[in-house]
């Protein structure tokens, strides 16, 4: 059974060009103790760092962009990995041809232009990743 939220505090901003997208989203949710929650952004990238998980080798594939970027989706989660908040995020990232990219963002995702939207949640049960031994991956207890 999945666990029952109740809605915290809501943030909307913006990052700063230049910035690295997923260190800047981290630092927003330590800064502000977000420990849960749901994150969404639009905006655009100078360049993209995003991975994929290779299931079989149990190990990250990234891929880099060198190029500028729209952010047409970033979707993802918050809560805790050794005990600071983590965000987990995919992009939908578009280059000039309007061609589609993405996956598990990394860092060295450069900002250009961000607009986010932080939703934060409270829990009895504390979301904390650690180590799944049937994917590999860090992922929350299962209940
Ligand atoms: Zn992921």
């Amino acid at each position: 059974m999945p666990t029952a939220i109740t809605p915290g505090r809501k943030f909307m901003g913006r990052l700063t060009k230049g910035d690295d997208l997923l260190a800047a989203l981290n630092a927003v949710c330590r800064a502000q103790s977000i420990t849960l929650g749901e994150v969404q952004a639009i905006g655009a990238v100078s360049r993209a760092r995003f991975g994929y998980y290779d299931q079989r080798e149990r190990k990250y594939e990234f891929l880099e962009l060198n190029e500028s970027l729209e952010i047409l989706s970033l979707v993802g989660n918050i809560s805790l990995k050794d005990g600071e908040p983590m965000v987990h995020a995919h992009v939908t990232l578009a280059d000039e041809q309007g061609r589609a990219f993405g996956g598990h963002l990394a860092e060295g995702t450069q900002v250009f232009a961000c607009e986010f939207a932080l939703q934060e949640y409270m829990s009895f049960r504390t979301f904390h990743r650690n180590l799944d031994d049937a994917t590999g991956l860090f992922l929350w207890p299962a209940e």
